[in-house]
């Protein structure tokens, strides 16, 4: 018989109970008992849904109080030094300190994407020689949690190559601390199997990145070890978000009982991995996907199974969905108020785990009794194939009729940096922000309250205008000489600009993890977009109203608005960004018909949406920056346009950042004390860049000196007539009394700067 299983299931609750009590904890409102109570209560759920719904393999351990690879790092005892004050680094306070930092004391370890999702994992942190040992039992105490209710799960866990290759390793090899690791693995699984666990799920996604050839060469030796060690342990080993590519012959010879397949992602593995799969090995075949909302389309999943089963028998397969489930929303039945056409397209973990379940019935010989779940797959199917919502013959018509002339600007940006000049009249490194202002909380309840109906539209048109009169006034008292409104109006810079495009949905529970407590709700893109009207150009024509200094209109880009989003798959990604771009394009126009003269386009996700491999780069690069130019390219070459970007690493980039042809673009590079900036000299970037010189994340306001010191830094490295000064990012999470003294330190640095250049 086939297997059911899913590979992970989202771990923050069907009503983000996780997130509730992680917070009430950091809060001091619970206790750590109530803590590891509402942990309980969630696993329990997971496994009890998935158990009811007919899964084989139900996960453990695919739990965590805040990030899974934090749990792994925390378990072989890789605590670094700084927080070790405290208990042995064995508690749960010394876990979140790792990745929360202690106030006044040791700092969080980083934090980064995973993968191309938006989930973030805490960078373990290693150094030379050092020693590892079982400093938790996480996995085998989950085991066993589940056991009591009479389950077998199959416990999940991080692959020692996979954490080996995320973390950073100071003073040496990361490799050379694999023996040592091992053994730590080793223990474990010993412990898996005396507890009683069949099979141990352990994920080296590490497999869908290029193969770097010493860790690849690794696998092998460190599988047949843990293949070794607890012989009556089945090993299933899980790569994900990719196909395996290069590594493909290896993962399939090493020394294990099953390997897993993303078959969403690379449909085009199945036959090789077919052929070359050694006779006793299993295969997990990832035919549903687990990274999107879309309903399976169960015939075709159904037809790969059945091919596969001619080689392989149903006892050698494993039904799985591409990936875990992290990355998709809990549950769709929650969602209420969703258009019915559009909610039977889709699927939640919950529904995906039912679709599981369902596809390897029939494999078993089921056909019959799924019959109904098959039939509503494939009227969903149908019914989103040959719907009307999707399609719209007037934006098809307009991308069909873009030209190479609509993705770029008139002139170079030479001329236009004169002509610019001429208009705008900003002196020698002049001074923004980057968009948003303080969210006080006031603000907040105001924009919930117009929501819920509280208040009418007139009433918050005045509180907003208020808050825009004096966040200009502050900034004309403080001498910024591009100013912003600062953005009050926006909950999220995708969302807000989502709800005035058709075509795209949104939900009222769908919230995925992104990092630790925190949430995010992605919309969901369905069909062809279009802007349904001006969507910022009110506030920016009353902001501009209000100065005679330029004000910036602010937007968000293409290409972030896509990655931050669910995306439809029945047409390539590179469509819908396109239509986005014309979206964004018009807005464009609106704002300088209105007489704005400098239009910032922000694209944060510009780096995110860079596949895995490098041979799929340069195809993405290339239609992500001419997306990003459709969008800016209709204006006028007085009409100076900006872009943003919250990241220092643009090494890989730098071509495709400047292909952009953005005018002026700020980046982070105060934590990196500028060093990013080498990026752009190597390549003689020609056009502005202003290089953040206030690390928004942190509440210190950066003394006089400090500023002066990296703007000097910077002209060092750039051409002084280059340089604009600003912060890393937006001031959304800052605090006016913050706000105020940096703004007017950044302007008294430009001052001094000016100064030092001119003499
Ligand atoms: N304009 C946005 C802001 O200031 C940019 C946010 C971002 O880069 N993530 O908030
Ligand atoms: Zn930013």
């Amino acid at each position: 018989m086939a297997l059911s299983s899913t590979l992970g299931f989202p771990r923050i609750g069907p009503a983000r109970e996780l997130k509730n009590a992680v917070e009430e904890f950091w809060a001091g409102k619970i206790s750590e008992e109530e803590l590891k109570a509402a942990g309980r209560n969630i696993r329990q759920g997971n496994w009890q849904l998935q158990k009811e719904l007919g899964i084989d393999h139900i996960p453990s351990n695919d739990f965590s109080f805040y990030d899974h690879v934090l749990d792994t790092a925390f378990m072989v005892g890789a605590v670094p030094e700084r927080f070790l004050a405290q208990s042995g680094g064995t508690d749960i306070r010394t876990y979140f300190a790792m990745a929360r930092g202690v106030a006044g004391g040791a700092h969080a370890m980083a934090m980064t994407k995973w993968f191309d999702t938006n989930y973030h994992y805490i960078v373990p942190e290693f150094f030379k020689g050092q020693t590892f040992r079982l400093a938790c039992t996480k996995p085998v105490d989950e085991f066993l949690e589940s056991k009591k209710l009479g389950l077998i799960t199959r416990p999940v866990v991080l692959g020692p190559l996979s954490l080996l290759a995320l973390g950073k390793t100071s003073g040496a090899d990361p490799l050379s601390l694999l023996d040592n690791l091992l053994a730590t693995y080793e223990e474990l699984f010993v412990r898996l199997s005396d507890a009683g666990a069949q099979w141990v799920q352990v994920d080296e996604p590490l497999l869908a990145l290029d193969c770097n050839g010493d860790f690849c060469s690794s696998l092998t030796k460190a599988y047949s070890r843990l293949s070794r060690c607890a012989p009556n342990l089945k090993i299933l080993v899980a790569s994900y978000f990719n196909g395996l590519d290069d590594n493909l012959a290896t993962a399939l010879h090493l020394p294990v009982d099953a390997v897993h397949l993303d078959l969403v992602r690379a449909p085009q593995e199945l036959d090789d991995a077919l052929y070359l799969a050694p006779e006793n090995l299993s295969l997990s075949l990832g035919v549903l996907d687990g990274r999107n909302v879309w309903r399976t389309d169960m015939r075709s999943a159904l037809d790969i199974l059945r091919k596969a089963e001619k080689k392989l028998g149903k006892e050698r397969i494993i039904v799985a969905p591409s990936c875990p489930l992290y990355h998709v929303p809990v549950d769709l039945e929650q969602e209420r108020e969703i258009d019915p056409h559009l909610r039977q397209w889709l699927s939640f973990a919950k529904q995906k785990v039912a679709e599981i379940a369902s596809l390897s019935r029939a494999l078993n010989g089921g056909e019959q009794s799924e019959k109904a779940a098959f039939e509503a797959s494939w009227a969903a199917i149908e019914s989103r194939k040959q719907s009307v919502n999707t399609r719209d013959e007037n934006v098809r018509r307009r991308v069909a009729s873009v030209t190479q002339g609509m993705a770029k600007r008139a002139s170079s940006h030479a001329e236009r940096k004169s002509l610019q000049q001429e208009s705008l009249r900003l002196p020698l490194f002049p001074t923004t922000t980057i968009g948003s202002f303080p969210q006080t909380k006031e603000v907040r309840s105001v924009r919930a309250a117009y929501r819920a109906g509280k208040i009418t539209r007139g009433e918050y048109d005045f509180f907003m205008r208020l808050e825009i009169e004096k966040s200009v006034r502050l900034q004309e008292e403080a001498g910024m000489d591009v100013l912003v409104h600062g953005e009050f109006e926006r909950t999220d810079m995708v969302e807000y600009f989502a709800e005035f495009l058709r075509g795209i949905a949104f939900t009222k529970y769908g919230w995925v993890q992104s990092y630790g407590s925190r949430c995010v709700k992605p919309p969901i893109i369905f069909g062809d977009v279009e802007r349904k009207g001006p969507i910022t150009v009110e506030w920016t024509r009353y902001a501009q109203s209000l100065t005679k200094k330029p004000m910036k209109g602010m937007l968000t880009g293409p290409v972030t608005i896509l990655e931050w989003s669910f995306v439809r798959d029945d047409q390539p990604r590179k469509e819908t960004c396109l239509q986005i771009a014309l979206a964004i394009r018009d807005e464009v126009q609106d704002l300088e018909k209105e007489g704005i003269r400098i239009i910032q386009i922000d694209e944060p996700a510009f780096r995110e949406g860079m596949p895995l491999r490098r041979a799929d780069w340069y195809g993405y690069l290339g239609w992500a920056a001419k997306c990003f130019r459709i969008a800016s390219s209709s204006v006028r070459d007085e009409t100076q346009i900006h872009t943003h970007m919250c990241y220092a690493n643009f090494n890989d980039i730098i071509e495709a950042v400047a292909a952009l042809d953005a005018d002026v673009i700020s980046i982070e590079s105060s934590r990196s004390r500028m060093e990013l900036l080498k990026a752009f000299r190597d390549f003689s970037y020609p056009n502005d860049i202003g290089p953040g010189i206030y690390d928004v994340h942190s509440p210190a306001i950066p003394s006089l000196e400090d500023i002066k010191e990296l703007l000097r830094k910077a002209v060092k490295v750039l051409s002084p007539g280059q340089v604009w000064v600003n912060p890393d990012c937006g001031l959304k999470t800052r605090k006016w009394e913050e706000v105020i003294p940096a703004l007017q330190l950044m302007v008294k640095a430009a001052q001094a700067l000016r100064a030092e250049t001119q003499k």
